[in-house]
């Protein structure tokens, strides 16, 4: 682990205020606050004192796996952290050797891989995140309180500061006459998807950052179960990925060593039922046995929950060629991925991972966000590429192709199949899933020798066998 020197604090470096205290925003805090003398995290939400979904965080009732880059990039951030998670009740488990993976309708083989991911819902990732993040000096977390804009110096340079109003309790109101403005040296909208820092930057005179979008229409449906330990062999967990002729999926997460959280998905108009019957036919359905097992023996500990989630979406704040001075956005608000490839609490605590870095190395925050917005997009590029990558194998996917991507997808649905027989090539896929190795490993002259030599009776996809 790279030891990154404590920054000196630069004159300008008196208040960073951060929109959002959902992942990203405790994360980009974790980083500021060894910057700045002072960091105020924002959420309109009420924060709840015990690990719980709120409103503003929709996707907190549904399946959360953090990958293995995420887990090590949080134990960065915050020491202690992961054996913290595990005391609280979370499990940890080998991906390929504890799990159980179906790609392309293939079963992994399984192996011990040393790819380990971490089983806890969101919320109780969030409440350890934001327990260490509060405990932080000079570090401020407040809730019910809405943010309304950025305010600039008169030319519209550099931020000054953020117009918030307080937000009742519970409800949607707002009452507008308290509204305040909080003085800031820099702003970091970590709000999530819905994040409004395209429009103020249209509002203020600066051009709009280039949105790519790749629709999946993606709908989840999740529901929790007893864990006893019988189920599904004792294994941690399941994940039935989709595939072009069966856009259906579903995974099994132990968010605790008694509880799993299930959870059904569809893509591209297909949508899991939220019945038990439905539920219980849709699972049935998959090429594994798993999820249906645990839908039909188990316990159910709530009712199922369904979201939708329409598209993936990146916005290039990295292309732009005028920046507003201070203004910094991450997490969601930077980059959403198919929630499917479990890759958005990774990606957001390796962006403040990156922030910290550049808050140490350099004391001109004049061209911050020029370089942050450069590094955050390295950052994402991997993800992006995976996620955005797999949603548009499916021919009905809306988005942009290249000219060797079925040159590609060929290669890779030959490597999914030999991976069913091969843990070498298994361990890779899993490894490069969970960020831990670039995907051109999946190309290296050494796995395409496994891929060409694995014999034919494993290609292509289950649908699709003769
Ligand atoms: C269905 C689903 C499943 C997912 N599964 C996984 C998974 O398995 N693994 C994984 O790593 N990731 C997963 N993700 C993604 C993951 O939840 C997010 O990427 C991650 O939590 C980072 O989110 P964020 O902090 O950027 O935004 P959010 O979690 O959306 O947080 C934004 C915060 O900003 C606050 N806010 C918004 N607007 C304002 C405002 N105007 N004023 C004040 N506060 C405001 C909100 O209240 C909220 O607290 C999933 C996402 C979805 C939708």
């Amino acid at each position: 682990m790279a030891t990154i020197p404590r920054p000196v604090r630069a004159a300008d470096r008196s208040h960073a205020v951060v929109i959002g205290a959902g992942l990203a925003g405790l994360t980009a805090a974790r980083a500021l606050a060894d910057a700045y003398e002072r960091v105020t995290v924002l959420d309109r939400d009420t924060l709840p004192a015990e690990p719980a979904p709120r409103r503003g965080v929709p996707q907190s009732r549904q399946l959360h796996v953090l990958l293995a880059r995420g887990a090590q990039a949080l134990e960065e951030l915050f020491p202690g952290f992961l054996e913290e998670l595990l005391a609280a009740g979370a499990t940890r488990a080998d991906t390929q050797g504890e799990a159980h993976w179906y790609l392309d309708g293939h079963l992994l083989r399984p192996a011990h891989s040393g790819v380990i991911s971490y089983g806890a819902s969101r919320p109780q990732v969030e409440h350890h995140v934001r327990a260490r993040v509060a405990a932080l000096p000079g570090v401020t977390i407040r809730e019910g309180t809405e943010v309304l804009g950025p305010v600039t110096t008169p030319d519209r340079g550099r931020v000054t500061g953020i117009r918030v109003r307080p937000r009742a309790k519970d409800t949607k109101d707002t009452k507008e006459t308290e509204e305040e403005t909080i003085p800031a040296d820099l702003l970091v909208d970590a709000s999530g998807r819905g994040s409004r820092a395209p429009v103020w930057l249209e509002e203020l005179g600066y051009p709009r950052p280039r949105q790519t979008r790749v629709r999946a229409d993606v709908v989840y449906v999740t529901r929790h179960f007893r864990r006893e330990p019988h189920h599904i062999g004792g294994r941690s967990g399941v994940a039935l990925v989709p595939f072009p002729g069966l856009p259906r999926g579903g995974a099994i997460v132990s968010e605790r060593e008694d509880r799993f959280a299930v959870v059904l998905f569809g893509l591209l108009g297909e949508e899991p039922p939220a019945d038990e019957a439905g539920m219980l036919a849709y699972a049935e359905s998959l090429p594994g046995p798993d999820v249906a097992e645990v839908l039909r023996t188990a316990e159910p500990l709530n009712e199922p929950v369904r979201m939708r989630y329409p598209a993936s979406a990146r916005h290039h704040y990295e292309k732009l060629d005028r920046h507003l001075g201070g203004f910094l956005v991450t997490g969601d608000a930077l980059c959403s991925f198919n929630p499917t490839y479990g890759q958005g609490m990774t990606a957001a605590a390796q962006q403040a991972i990156v922030l910290r870095a550049l808050l140490a190395r350099d004391r001109d925050t004049g061209g911050l966000p020029r370089r942050f917005f450069r590094a955050a997009a390295k950052v994402v590029d991997t993800p992006w590429l995976l996620a955005a990558g797999g949603d548009l194998r499916f021919p009905e996917a809306e988005g942009r192709r290249g000219p060797a991507d079925g040159l590609l997808d060929r290669y890779l649905t030959r490597y999914r199949a030999a991976a069913s027989a091969d843990p070498v090539l298994g361990r890779t896929f899993l490894s490069v899933a969970h960020m831990l190795q670039p995907p051109t490993r999946l190309m290296s002259p050494g796995h395409v020798l496994r891929v060409l030599r694995a014999p034919r009776r494993a290609g292509g996809p289950v649908g699709a066998e003769s």
